[in-house]
């Protein structure tokens, strides 16, 4: 049994995980979860699976939050009640789930109570990766990934070191405006918000979803996976495949080619972080490959996706560059979605505003988040 806290269970990745955790409930409890804003929704999340400690941002929430439980469940509000949550003394895992930044800090407290932690929010490693590893080997607790890709590269590699990898293949699946015929650069200025959030293959967060319109979702997993597996960006590659089958490939040194492949279901990634070493049966993933036919694979466009190369810079310099990527992202996704700025700005927001930061090169966590304040300023000038 693996006693599991869930930071973000409202959300895409959170509500997976609760469906998971239905399916094996000799395998998983859920001991606390934490929600954003959806009160309603957390709580009944808590009436079904009664964990010990349950979280949400607003104190008002929790406390009406409170009414309803007796002392079995404990109601933490505010960054306080994260912090409370990762470090549950029963949990064994901690899955971060929490869209943005907000994650970094019960990440660091998950760790240092010895917690492994299971990371969705990409940010925590994007942001502070060098610190986040150092301190989990430290405290000898794993980091395992959540993402698809990064899940897939994982299965892959079954424990070989990074000496062993030659090359690791992160698949894209492009995203809606893959298509140079449909969407040559010319047209980019005139995607709207509603067709950037029709993804082709995978149902997920509104964040996420304008990140793989842009590809920047592709560039940020790019530095998570130098960081989840020690190997520098030059040996990171990008492959786009629309099908969305493959999740990701290890080239060895010998050339051997290792992948993960199935229908794309984030409760497949989710449920293997949280039962590995083991795999236990599920129904909820079948893959048919003669119905697929098909798998097919292309370069991608940096010309019409300068998001790629801005990622790989970032990941290159390293220091609090790749945390001015993401905030300035952040923030340049924000004001596409408010009909602020054209799509092709979100790129040229995060681009002006790495050009202008000073990076520091080998930053405490406090000067990462100085970085992160000041990339939000600046992009959102
Ligand atoms: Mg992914």
């Amino acid at each position: 049994m693996k006693n599991v806290v869930l930071l973000g269970s409202t959300g895409s990745i959170g509500t997976s995980t609760v469906k998971v955790a239905g399916d094996l409930p000799d395998r998983i409890r859920l001991v606390g979860l934490a929600a954003g804003n959806n009160a309603e929704l957390l709580l009944e999340q808590t009436r079904k699976h009664r964990p010990e400690a349950i979280c949400i941002s607003n104190p008002e929430k929790a406390r009406e939050l409170g009414k309803f439980f007796g002392a079995k469940t404990q109601v933490y509000s505010g960054d306080e009640g994260l912090i409370k949550l990762a470090t549950l003394p029963s949990a064994d895992i901690v899955l971060i789930a929490i869209v943005g930044t907000a994650g970094l800090k019960p990440a660091l407290a998950a760790i240092r109570a010895g917690k492994d932690i299971a990371v969705a929010s990409k940010e925590i490693l994007v942001m502070a990766g060098k610190i986040v590893m150092d301190e989990a080997r430290k405290h000898g607790v794993r980091v395992l990934a959540v993402d698809s890709e990064h899940s897939a590269i994982f299965q892959c590699l079954d424990g070989k070191p990074s000496s062993s990898v030659r090359k690791l293949w992160l698949t894209a699946s492009g995203g809606p405006f893959r298509d140079k015929k449909i969407w040559p650069k010319e047209k980019f200025p005139e995607i709207t918000v509603e067709r950037a959030l029709k993804h082709p293959s995978w149902v997920m967060g509104r964040k996420v979803t304008i990140d793989s319109a842009t590809l920047f979702n592709k560039g940020l997993e790019m530095i998570e996976a130098r960081w989840l597996f020690d190997v520098g960006i030059e040996r990171l590659g990008v492959l786009v495949h629309p099908q969305s089958i493959v999740h990701s490939m290890v080239e060895f040194v010998d050339g051997a080619l290792l992948a993960q492949l199935s229908t794309p279901d984030m409760c497949l990634p989710i449920q293997y972080a949280l039962t590995y070493p083991d795999r236990a049966p599920s129904e909820r993933v079948q893959t048919d490959f003669a119905g697929l036919g098909s798998l097919t694979f292309e370069e991608p466009d940096v010309e019409r996706f300068p998001a790629l190369n801005l990622a790989r810079r970032a990941g290159e310099v390293g220091g609090t560059l790749p945390a001015v990527l993401n905030a300035a992202n952040e923030i340049a996704v924000e004001a596409f979605v408010n009909r602020k700025i054209n799509f092709p700005q979100i790129t040229e927001t995060v681009r002006l505003t790495m050009e202008r930061h000073k990076t520091v090169l080998h930053p405490t966590l406090e000067q990462i988040l100085e970085a992160d304040a000041w990339a939000r300023r600046e992009a959102a000038k």
